[in-house]
């Protein structure tokens, strides 16, 4: 499948082995310093397969130390062994065979974090995507599936715990030091989703009965003395389960669930069949070092990974290319989740709010590419926000066509008709149409056309007549992708809100388009939708919910984006419109040279903190100025981030002065009492109030506000919000630098917290930022091969900080670049996603443009590079 280059793969060279694995018998045995694995394959050549087909089994970073078929050794001429490779010929044409294979690897000098490796004395393994080839020769793809029996051997001392997919079948000692287990995973599974754990570990268990009656152990295992921060994922899990018999019918389909807090881990976290494995980001919480969203974090990423067991392992991908069929899904079901357990239109503007933030700069610049790729160079760069956020979009959009019962029913017919297989897209849009009687072809477009489509929207009000009509119009540029820009299926939520905020009838529109109540099927390029026999104007609240993934261009009059702020019934239609007319302002505010946006808005925004019909977590969301970076991507072009930071600040300072006396008065009447909840309400209340802190202090000018915050906070989020207003806009301040340090020494033994510390640090929009950034490389508890630690300090800048990143002279790009190079001789993986923070390169002030380029030709010039950096830097660049 590999190109003449020897790099591009495509997935119209797709086609199936020529042989098949059934079962796989693997034994571990970890010693200090290597690891020896004995891989048992049973073999069959694919009915049809050409008698003359070799087995060309995939490896990275090899050392072949035996080889035997069927009991006898492989003679030197029947076999070719390269790191990269073990090839065999003359392999029996029909029956099952077996092919012994012996490896020996180091986990101690793995610093990719693919394959098996060891954390903080943990051994553990990260397979997904091609890891599994680190650890023996095997089909690494995910169309093989096998059932594996594991059997794990190791020093009693230091593996008292010793894990793999699958039920438990066996154990005991080996002798005086060692001591083994054995595992069985009924299920047949892709390579990717394989896993074993060793090491000292505490635990957490509880018991969970399924809807039929099945008990489950289930259990999290942390470093030793984290266990009691395990409660609150542990609880979530649990709620992930009953949620996914409730809503989708599916039940746990093992004795045991496994989770394993990781310290280094590249990712968020890993579906492995039985034995998920975690970055500890996501599974430890106390409320003295976690804060809020740490907390929905927590129970987003559990319930993912959770049912990921449904979607993606019991229905698997057929190729990397259908990744989105795994991830696209599953985001979708955490989303519902989150939603069910937490508010809905809260959950839906935080999604909304981290893919535009995240994919629309993505879909919209040089690392542009369909929601199913067509090609890739290196598959661990495709784990992006457009297969995962803008995948989950596409599933809603399905749902929202179908509507919830068709939507479930497709649902049903795909687990159906696929378990226990490895499927592509079309198998699953199929169970849609066929589930929903309906043509789902020129909706498949959004699998394969790159780019966020426009969609411009106009009205015109007949008032002698009542008669509203609206003008729908979709396009799409051509992006660096370079796929197709054919019109889309594209369903529009709306309503009409009259002028006391009540949803206005519309059974009666008129359209050249397909209307079904609520609902636009913009289909065609354009679309016209007339209503008739209205007393007034009404307010257009369009595209509620975020109903696509699209661009909205909507020429929409500042009073009806005030009125539907107050009044639309559509809670999302109100931070819509409040949003959109802050972010306008923002930018007019930028593009003119005004010092800041004008009091008409800001006074709005004061009006929905204060406004008790909603609840607080919704009036914390409406209340928050966009981030510089939601203003870089905002201004578009010719960005200068200084005029940025300058009109953002004094804009935040101006909503302090209008809003003072409210702002104040919410602020104790929200003030904490009580004992800790971590639930959404509660954290609700605390997202408003310390929205609130960072206008006030910058109003005052004064930091005393965040200092008396800081020093009575109890918990961790009250904590770090004041810890945030004064590293960041009281920057280098005696107020900041004690409070700095003062949590630094509270902290200092926990590598979680340190993260937050170290990223607070290299997120501040101040001159003296790079330096300290600099410095702070050099700290003792600074580890670049730790990729929360690394991520803390590069993401912390490049991905937070625009102010600094962006600097005119060049210096931050420089840095980065710097640090990408050290890093990718450790992580490549780690290293290609930070540089993403480049991306938006070309969208920059001429000056800054240069610079950017020239850090990044210089960085892309350098021998040796990873091919996972090296296709970023190439795609960046081109
Ligand atoms: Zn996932």
């Amino acid at each position: 499948m590999r190109d003449e280059d020897g790099v591009t793969i495509r997935l119209e060279d797709y086609r199936p082995a020529d042989f098949q694995i059934h079962h796989v018998d693997m034994t571990v045995r970890l010693f200090e310093g290597h690891a020896e694995i004995d891989t048992t394959l049973e073999l069959e050549r694919r009915p049809g397969a050409p008698a003359d087909a070799e087995l060309r089994l995939d490896g990275d970073e090899l050392t072949l130390t035996t080889l035997a078929l069927d009991g006898v050794a492989v003679p030197a001429q029947g076999f070719e062994a390269a790191a990269d490779r073990l090839t065999l010929r003359g392999l029996p044409q029909s029956g099952r065979f077996r092919l012994a294979i012996g490896t020996r690897i180091e986990p101690e000098r793995n610093t990719k974090l693919m394959g098996l490796y060891r954390s903080n004395g943990v051994w553990c393994t990260q397979c997904e995507a091609e890891g599994f080839r680190r650890i023996t020769y095997f089909l690494d793809r995910p169309d093989c599936l096998a059932t594996y029996r594991v059997r794990l051997e190791a020093d009693r001392e230091a593996a008292p715990i010793l894990l793999a997919n699958g039920n438990p079948v066996g154990g005991g000692p080996l002798g005086e030091l060692r001591h083994f287990a054995e595992w069985f995973d009924p299920h047949p599974k892709p390579s990717y989703l394989f896993a074993v754990v060793a090491g000292r570990l505490d635990a957490v268990s509880e018991t969970f009965v399924t809807g039929s009656g099945r008990e489950v152990a289930l259990t999290i295992y942390t470093e030793r003395g984290l266990s009691e921060r395990a409660g609150y994922a542990m609880d979530a899990l649990k709620r992930s389960m009953r949620w996914d018999e409730r809503r989708f019918g599916r039940e746990y389909d093992l004795d045991v669930f496994n989770i394993v807090a990781i310290s280094d881990f590249n990712m968020g976290a890993m579906e492995n069949k039985g034995l998920n494995v975690f970055n500890h980001k996501y599974v430890l919480l106390d409320p003295d070092t976690a804060t809020d969203a740490d907390y929905a974090g927590v129970e987003t990423v559990i319930a993912h990974e959770y049912f990921h067991n449904w979607t993606g392992n019991r229905i698997t991908c057929r190729d990397w290319f259908q990744l989105c069929l795994k991830e696209g899904l599953t985001v979708y079901r955490d989303q519902e989740f989150s939603s069910d357990e937490r508010s809905r239109p809260v959950k839906r503007i935080a999604s909304v709010h981290t893919l535009k933030a995240n994919q629309f700069p993505e879909d919209q610049g040089p690392l542009q590419h369909p929601v199913r790729p067509t090609q890739y160079r290196e598959i661990n760069n495709f784990y992006t926000a457009t297969v995962y956020d803008k995948g989950s979009e596409l599933v809603r959009m399905i749902a929202t066509i179908l509507g919830e019962q068709k939507f479930r029913a497709g649902m049903d017919l795909y687990f159906e008709r696929h378990d226990g297989e490895a499927a592509t897209i079309e198998d699953f849009v199929t169970c849609f149409e066929d589930a929903g009687g309906i043509d789902l072809s020129q909706f498949f477009l959004w699998y394969q056309q790159a780019g966020t489509p426009k969609l411009e929207v106009s009205q015109i009000y007949d008032e002698t007549a009542g008669r509203l009509t609206l003008r729908l119009r979709q396009s799409l540029d051509k992006g660096a992708a370079g796929t197709g820009t054919r019109p889309m299926h594209i369903p529009v939520r709306y309503g009409l809100v009259g002028a006391n905020g009540q949803d206005l009838d519309v059974s009666g529109a008129s359209t050249d388009a397909r209307v079904d109540g609520d609902l636009i099927h913009l289909t065609g390029e354009e679309a016209t939708v007339t209503f008739d026999g209205l007393s007034g104007r009404p307010y257009l609240s369009i595209l509620r919910d975020f109903s696509a993934p699209v661009d909205l261009r909507y020429n929409e009059a500042e009073a009806d984006r005030l009125a539907l702020a107050r009044l639309d019934p559509n809670p999302f239609g109100r931070w819509r419109a409040l949003t959109d007319m802050v972010g306008d302002a923002l930018v007019a505010a930028i593009r003119n040279g005004q010092d800041a946006a004008p009091d008409s808005v800001l006074d709005a925004m004061v009006a929905a903190a204060a406004d008790e019909t909603l609840e607080p977590a919704l009036r914390a969301q409406m209340v928050s100025l966009p981030g510089e970076t939601e203003l870089t991507r905002l201004v578009a072009r010719d960005v200068d981030t200084d005029v940025i930071h300058a009109v953002r600040v004094s804009t935040l300072a101006a909503l302090g002065r209008r809003g003072q006396g409210t702002f104040e008065a919410l602020r104790r009447e929200l003030a904490d009492t009580g004992a800790f909840s971590p639930s959404a309400q509660a954290a609700g209340r605390r997202a408003l109030r310390n929205t609130l802190l960072a206008p006030l202090a910058t109003a005052a000018r004064d930091p005393s506000v965040a200092v008396t915050q800081y020093e009575t906070a109890r918990n961790m989020s009250d904590r770090l919000a004041a810890l945030t207003v004064l590293t960041h806009h009281f920057a280098g301040s005696a107020a900041a630098e004690t409070a700095l340090g003062a949590f630094y020494e509270r902290f200092v033994d926990d590598q979680l917290v340190l993260d937050k510390w170290f990223m607070l640090q290299a997120s501040a929009p101040d001159a003296g930022t790079l330096d300290k950034v600099v410095a702070l490389a050099a700290h003792p508890a600074f580890r670049l091969a730790n990729p929360n630690r690394a991520r803390a300090l590069l993401a912390g800048l490049a991905g937070l900080n625009p102010y600094v990143f962006h600097r005119a002279d060049g210096a931050g790009y420089r840095w980065m670049a710097d640090m990408l190079g050290k890093l990718d001789t450790l992580n490549p993986q780690t290293a290609a996603r930070m540089a993403t923070a480049f991306r938006s390169w070309r969208s920059m002030e001429p000056k800054r443009r240069e610079a950017a380029q020239a850090a990044l030709s210089e960085l892309a010039g350098r021998d040796g590079l990873s091919r996972d950096l090296a296709d970023i830097l190439d795609r960046t660049l081109r």
